[in-house]
């Protein structure tokens, strides 16, 4: 049985991800949505809150799960016995970072492979940070998110402009 692990911080998940995890479910038997705990970069969700997002945008998918993990992902991609981690490419600078990624992974641990999925045409610009500006700002972002990751957004901005 094939089982792969698609890790990030989710912050939040955006049709982007949930593109890549749908393609991902296609090729694979199982599929692990795996949600950094603490990376390095400022986020605007707690970690239980983007596992609960990335949760509800899985559950159309049987043979996807969603965990929270924190430290190495390789050490992670280990404990959970995945025979791969796949990621997501949009624009070239995506290549750069993916690409010294999954060497310095493969460096710690030989025998995780990094597979990485192009972006549908249509995602290619998007990204949480993209996302949360516009949020921030009160712009439209339904046509980039599920109903519920919106009303969190929306909610959240209210809660942290009070
Ligand atoms: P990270 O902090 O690990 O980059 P992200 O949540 O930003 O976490 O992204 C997780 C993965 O999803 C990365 O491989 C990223 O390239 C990919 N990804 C993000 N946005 C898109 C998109 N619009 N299309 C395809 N892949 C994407």
């Amino acid at each position: 049985m094939s089982r792969v692990m698609f890790p990030g911080s989710f912050d939040p998940i955006h049709y982007g991800h949930i593109d890549i995890a749908r393609r991902a479910a296609k090729l694979f038997d199982q599929v692990i949505v795996a949600v950094y705990d603490k990376p390095l970069k400022s986020l605007l969700f707690m970690p239980e809150e983007r596992i609960a997002l990335a949760q509800q945008a899985m559950s159309q998918f049987p043979n996807v799960s969603v965990v929270g993990y924190s430290g190495l992902t390789v050490s992670f991609a280990k404990e959970i016995g995945v025979d791969a981690i796949v990621r997501g490419l949009r624009v070239f600078s995506d290549f750069e970072y993916e690409f010294r990624m999954a060497l310095a992974n493969n460096r710690l641990d030989k025998s995780i492979d990094t597979l990485a999925l192009i972006t549908s045409e249509e995602n290619t610009f998007l990204s949480s940070s993209t996302v949360k500006e516009i949020a921030s700002y009160g712009g439209d972002v339904s046509s980039m998110v599920p109903d519920y990751v919106n009303e969190a957004l929306k909610r959240k901005y209210r809660n942290l402009s009070k």
